[in-house]
C-alpha cells in the first residue's frame, strides 16, 4: 500500500509502498478514504511530543470502509467508520474503572504510537472505531474526529458559559463556534492580530464578535477555549473573563505560559487543560454533529501532497481543516 512515512521528527514525511497492515485480534482492517491533518499530527512530526513509535504513519481523523479482520463482529465489512486519536486503553487503570480513560497510565495513541491514516490502509481496535453520521462525505467527516470531538469535550469543559471566547479559529474552534450557536450561546471568536481572513470566516458561522487575540472583547466572557498553541493567550484569555469564568486549554501541546499577576486569577476564574477524548465524547459529538448540523469546511491534499498539507498547517494557511483525499 501507499503510504506516508515519517521516519524521524523534524524530516519531511518519505512516500512509500509497504505491506498493507494485518489485523490482530480484536482489529479492523479499514480501506482508508480520507484522513484529516491536525495539529496534534504538527506537533509529533516537529518532535514536540516524545518518544512516537518510528517509522510512523501519521493521521488520527480516519474515515474509511471495514475491509475485514477479527473485529467485524462489531462492524460488517463494507461499513463506513472513523477512527480517533484515542486507540487504545488499558481498562484496568484507576483513570479507566472511573470512567475517564482519556488519561489512562497506558493508553495508546493513533497516529503517535499506533500507525494511523496517512496510507491507503490502517488497523484499527474495534472497540474504539466509530460509527459515522450519514450526510457527511468522506472528507467533511474526517475532521469531526478529532477537531470535532476534542473541541466538543473543550465545550463541556467550558461549563454552561453564555458568552464563549474562542482563541485560534482553525479546524476545531470552526465546529464549535456551530455547536455553542446551536446551544444558544453567544460567540467571540480571537485571531492572529489582523487576520482578516479568519475573523470573516468566523463571522460567517454567527460568530457575533471576532477580532485580534490581543484585543479585549466588547464585554466581558464567561469561559473561553484556547485552540492556538500559545501560551501567552492563557493571560490575555484570563482577562478576558469574568469572575468564575473557566479558561479551558484544548491542544496537546502548548509554548510556555508566562508568568501573570494573581489578579487574573482572582474571583474563582479557573484555568484547565483538555486531555484526548473517552470513547463516550465520540458517541456524544457524533450523534450531536448532524442535529446541528454542523457544517465542516474542508481543503482536500492528495495523499502525496501530505507535507504541503501540513506546511500549510503550520504557516496557518488552511482556512477549516486539512484533509488528505487518499482516494485521488
Ligand atoms: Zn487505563
Ligand atoms: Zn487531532
Amino acid at each position: 500500500m501507499r503510504a506516508m512515512l515519517l521516519d524521524a521528527p523534524r524530516r519531511p514525511l518519505r512516500a512509500a509502498d509497504i505491506p498493507r497492515p494485518e489485523p490482530a485480534p480484536g482489529q479492523l482492517l479499514i480501506a482508508v478514504r480520507a484522513c484529516g491533518v491536525c495539529r496534534t499530527d504538527l506537533h509529533v512530526a516537529d518532535g514536540e511530543l516524545p518518544d512516537p513509535k518510528l517509522p510512523l504513519i501519521l493521521g488520527h481523523e480516519i474515515v474509511g470502509t471495514v475491509a475485514t479482520g477479527p473485529g467485524v463482529e462489531r462492524f460488517a465489512p463494507g461499513t463506513r467508520v472513523g477512527v480517533p486519536w484515542l486507540g487504545w486503553t488499558c481498562g484496568a487503570c484507576r483513570f479507566c474503572r472511573a470512567g475517564r480513560e482519556n488519561l489512562c497510565d497506558r493508553a495508546r495513541f493513533t497516529g503517535y504510537q499506533l500507525d494511523g491514516g496517512y496510507a491507503e490502509y490502517a488497523v484499527a481496535d474495534a472497540r474504539y472505531v466509530f460509527a459515522l453520521p450519514n450526510g457527511y462525505s468522506d472528507l467533511e467527516a474526517a475532521p469531526l474526529l478529532c477537531a470535532g470531538l476534542i473541541g466538543y469535550r473543550a465545550l463541556v469543559a467550558a461549563g454552561d458559559a453564555e458568552r464563549l471566547g474562542l482563541y485560534g479559529f482553525g479546524a476545531a474552534a470552526h465546529v464549535v463556534a456551530q455547536v455553542a450557536r446551536w446551544q444558544g450561546r453567544r460567540v467571540f471568536a480571537f485571531t492572529r492580530p489582523a487576520d482578516v481572513t479568519a475573523q470573516r470566516f468566523a463571522r460567517g458561522l454567527g460568530v457575533e464578535w471576532a477580532g485580534d487575540a490581543d484585543a479585549a472583547p466588547p464585554e466581558p466572557l464567561d469561559a473561553a477555549i484556547i485552540f492556538a498553541p500559545v501560551g501567552a493567550l492563557v493571560p490575555a484569555a484570563l482577562r478576558a473573563v469574568e469572575r468564575g469564568g473557566t479558561v479551558v486549554c484544548a491542544g496537546i501541546h502548548m509554548s510556555e505560559i508566562p508568568a501573570f499577576p494573581y489578579d487574573l486569577l482572582w474571583g474563582e476564574r479557573v484555568v484547565r487543560s483538555v486531555a484526548n477524548l473517552t470513547r463516550r465524547d465520540g458517541e456524544e459529538f457524533l450523534a450531536l454533529a448532524p442535529k446541528v448540523p454542523v457544517r465542516t469546511r474542508v481543503e482536500p491534499y492528495a495523499l502525496a501532497r501530505a507535507n504541503e498539507a501540513l506546511d500549510n498547517l503550520r504557516t496557518r494557511q488552511v482556512s477549516g481543516a486539512a484533509v488528505l483525499d487518499i482516494t485521488a
